[in-house]
């Protein structure tokens, strides 16, 4: 453990962290849904907003590099790991705030680790739609704004009605709203500026609780039908092309289920790429290639990765 490391450490202990959320050499395989990936040098769980302003101010004073993450489900880390502080927002106990509410629709205040499963549930308790889509999509909303991620035609830019974030260059506050947010199919203009997220504010149109459960359970019963959840994977390996489906052309390159090491393009969904066991970032980053070249030499496009690939080769 570096110098710096080690008085990042002790300064978050001191700060009120518990000793349970400072973790030195932490493996990235317990933090990734790939589970996959060598040690962070250092690991902090941060439960709100001022604990991440006040993590993030610790490692600037200790010119410590900051990594940030949610639940890891869109991630390959590669084999040697991330060097610095890994920043992981996580649950904490405290609910989305109500902001404001009229006949049709409520605004919510939201930390941006709050899963996305919790958040669905949440709403659905208070007979709000809008996130029935997103429900089973097993990120944050803080990686979810990142990526704006979606699902059965719904897509977090869809209620997501401003963000309030951290520059990562100088810890300052900025606000993202409207067209700034700049959302596009599986981007935001968060995700090119270098800002960490810590809230979103979302608008739920009002709708029927029992209708919002029932759909919910209608589409997690679909994705465990056509994806394989029964295996560690960060869900699509690659975007959708222009006019195409990624999982349909390697499909016809015959590359289901073909395997480099423990990493395999999945039996089940050929848009996934599972870790069958003991797979490295090495397996994954080699089969990728692979994917991507075949599919390059016979529909004549390049997939583009949907996974952050971060982190040094051992
Ligand atoms: C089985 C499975 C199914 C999936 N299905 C879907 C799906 O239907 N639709 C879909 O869109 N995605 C899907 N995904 C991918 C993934 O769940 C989403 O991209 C999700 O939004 C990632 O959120 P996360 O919290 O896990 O982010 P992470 O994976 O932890 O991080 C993703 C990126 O966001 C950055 N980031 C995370 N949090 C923040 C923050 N607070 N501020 C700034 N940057 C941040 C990270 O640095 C990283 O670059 C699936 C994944 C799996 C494993």
């Amino acid at each position: 453990m570096t110098d710096a490391i080690r008085a990042l450490s002790c300064a978050l202990q001191q700060q009120g962290f518990p000793p349970a959320r400072v973790t030195p050499n932490a493996p990235m395989r317990t933090l990734t849904t790939f589970h996959i990936g060598g040690p962070a040098d250092l690991l902090c769980d941060a439960v709100s907003p001022d604990e991440v302003r006040c993590a993030l101010l610790s490692a600037h004073r200790f010119s410590v590099p900051v990594t940030v993450i949610g639940n890891g489900s869109n991630l390959l880390v590669r084999d040697g790991g991330i060097r610095g502080l890994v920043l992981r927002l996580t649950a904490s106990a405290q609910s989305p705030l109500v902001l404001s509410e009229d006949s049709r629709s409520v605004w919510l205040r939201c930390y941006a680790g709050i899963s996305l499963a919790a958040l669905s549930a949440f709403a659905c308790q208070l007979g709000l739609s809008g996130m029935a889509e997103l429900s089973g999509i097993p990120g944050t909303l803080g990686g979810g704004v990142i990526m704006n991620a979606g699902a059965y035609g719904a897509e977090l830019s869809g209620i997501v009605r401003s963000v309030r974030a951290l520059r990562m260059t100088d810890v300052s506050p900025c606000v993202f709203e409207g067209d700034a947010l700049g959302f596009g199919y599986r981007r935001s203009a968060m995700a090119c500026a270098d800002v960490l997220v810590t809230e979103a504010d979302l608008c739920l149109p009002r709708g029927d609780a029992e209708q919002i459960r029932a759909r919910m359970r209608e589409l997690a019963a679909a994705r465990r039908e056509k994806q394989p959840l029964d295996l560690p994977s960060a869900g699509s390996a690659f975007k959708r092309p222009a006019g195409g489906f990624a999982a349909r052309m390697i499909d016809e390159c015959g590359l289901r289920g073909t395997c480099v090491g423990g990493a395999q393009v999945s039996e089940k969904h050929a848009g996934f790429i599972v870790n069958r066991g003991g797979a490295s970032a090495a397996d994954v980053l080699r089969l990728m290639a692979l994917v991507r070249g075949r599919v390059a030499e016979r529909f004549g496009v390049t997939l583009e990765p949907e996974i952050r690939i971060l982190g040094e080769d051992a």
